[in-house]
């Protein structure tokens, strides 16, 4: 039996290559990063990591470092569910949710990956194994841009190998929504699948409205029009059959899933595991979508869910946005004719170039 016995938690600050702007996030010039790397007493190594927005990472940070620290120095690395459940049960007052499940994912990830590593096993094989090939769209984030560059935005992501492209919506009238969404499925080849992010910008009112107008152009899905926690809305908007609904990357929960999901109110469950606690509840989403017969696609860390996804009979699409972390890994996924495939290192199998990461690095 290993032990863990040594634990770094640093928080990161990295810029953006381009800064980008979502209805809900408002402009975004950077992004804070929280990594968790465990030692155990055999010397197998696991790193995990959680994003956030530019300037919220401290608190998560500050959650990992200390209390995490105490339950997981020393004990057994491979009682993941029993380790995960000490944090869930030891924070459930403050926790449930917030900068406690941000860290929780960060350690949880770390945990999995030390596992893989021990095993020899990458991940998508150790959580299940069912096809490391997974259909990956392009999740472009151009809510401010112009519409000339916003459609060679969609172009750029056809000639990266997406077959799937994600466009943003929440311009001030939802007649220049709908036009924007017009002129980019006109702009793509017919074959290339168009999908739209409303970042929670509408009421429900304003949803069915754009459900309406939106409907002519083939979305695969309409993505957060609303308040992420308005289950009723949900429901309702999906009880009227016009476009599918994703959801799920402002979720933090399991149960929060389970209401949404029980309701009737998303076609796409979209868990994060960065957001929701890490691998150990994004893999019982999945299988919860699966067992209510839905599909499951994720949100952000495509270096990540593509393993999870790979592990997944109803896996469906594997969102892509890198946001400049891939200038600090050794081998990070690419997409090929509209597919990533899990790799077959150990874990996750990421190698963070940690001297790069750690000149970014800000106090706790
Ligand atoms: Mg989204």
């Amino acid at each position: 039996m290993a032990m863990i016995e040594t634990m770094h938690v640093d928080l990161l600050r990295l810029p953006l290559p381009v800064p980008v702007e979502a209805s809900a996030a408002g402009l975004m010039k950077g992004f804070d990063m929280v990594t968790v790397r465990l030692v155990d007493t055999d010397g197998v190594t696991g790193s995990g990591y959680t994003v956030l927005h530019e300037g919220q990472g401290a608190s998560v940070a500050k959650v990992a470092d200390l209390p995490f620290r105490d339950i997981l120095l020393g004990a057994d690395s491979d009682r993941i569910e029993w380790l995960w459940r000490q944090m869930y049960k030891r924070h459930h007052y403050a926790g449930r949710g917030g900068p406690v499940a941000f860290a929780m994912a960060a350690v949880d990830v770390a945990l999995w990956d030390m596992k893989g590593r021990r095993l020899g096993t990458p991940l998508w094989r150790l959580l299940g194994g069912y096809d490391p090939t997974v259909r990956a769209y392009a999740g472009n984030i151009d809510l401010n841009f112009p519409l000339a560059k916003l459609l060679e935005g969609g172009s750029a992501s056809v000639e990266a190998g997406f077959h799937s492209v994600k466009m943003r919506l929440g311009r001030p009238t939802l007649a220049e929504d709908a036009a924007r969404v017009e002129a980019m499925r006109n702009h793509l080849p017919a074959e290339i699948e168009l999908m739209a992010d409303a970042n929670e910008a509408w009421r429900v009112d304003e949803t069915q409205r754009a459900m309406a107008m939106l409907k002519p152009y083939d979305l695969v899905w309409l993505e957060e029009p609303i308040a992420p926690d308005n289950i009723e809305g949900y429901a309702y908007l999906r009880s009227l059959g016009q476009i599918p609904i994703a959801a799920g990357e402002n979720l933090h929960t399991l149960p929060e899933f389970t209401s949404l999901i029980a309701a009737g109110g998303v076609d796409f469950p979209e868990p994060d595991l960065t957001t929701c606690g890490g691998i150990t509840p994004f893999m019982k989403i999945a299988r919860l979508a699966e067992a209510h017969g839905l599909p499951v696609i994720s949100h952000g860390a495509h270096d990540l869910h593509v393993h999870l996804l790979a592990a997944a009979p109803n896996a469906a699409y594997l969102e892509w946005h890198a946001f400049g972390l891939d200038r600090y890994m050794a081998d990070p996924l690419t997409v090929q004719d509209g597919f990533a495939t899990a790799p077959e290192r150990p874990g996750h199998g990421i190698d963070f170039d940690w001297d790069r990461l750690r000149a970014q690095r800000v106090d706790i």
